[in-house]
């Protein structure tokens, strides 16, 4: 039996071979642009919002495994969701990446999916940017709804 990092490892790994949503929408998407200076991670992120849910999402960039993984597996997460759902989602993730917010605690029933995969980045403070690049991203992609 492989054991949890392992398959943790290997969904990271797929995600970054095989991206999930890759390329770019026009408008009327939203899109924002966001880098990492530390690692070198660039990431766009551009999202179709039509009433008021995530109808499409494409995601350009490039940089290390962790930066392109997360944000692969964010655009798969959020697809379909409600503007409200990603906002609670964003948080969670966030949350589990042990950053500090602002205000309420988040909803922790929030499901994270293959997001869990990116769990044990924590334990690697510097991967820490890397992996909530693309959050950071949609949060101010979404800003310009
Ligand atoms: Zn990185």
């Amino acid at each position: 039996m492989p054991g949890l990092e392992d398959l943790y490892r290997e969904i990271i790994l797929d995600h970054y071979k095989n991206p999930r949503n890759r390329g770019h929408l026009d408008a009327p998407a939203v899109s924002a642009k966001g880098h990492n200076p530390l690692c070198g991670d660039e990431i766009e992120v551009f999202v179709l919002v039509e009433d008021g849910r995530v109808a499409d999402v494409r995601i350009s960039g490039q940089g290390c495994s962790i930066s392109q993984s997360s944000a692969s597996m964010m655009s798969a997460a959020i697809k379909g969701k409600t503007v409200e759902e990603v906002r609670a989602l964003v948080s969670r993730f966030r949350h589990m990446m042990s950053i500090e917010e602002e205000g309420p605690a988040p909803d922790t029933t929030v499901a994270l999916g293959d997001l869990e995969a990116l769990q044990g980045v924590v334990k690697f403070p510097v991967r820490i940017k890397c992996a909530v690049l693309a959050w950071n991203t949609l949060t101010e992609a979404l800003s310009n709804t």
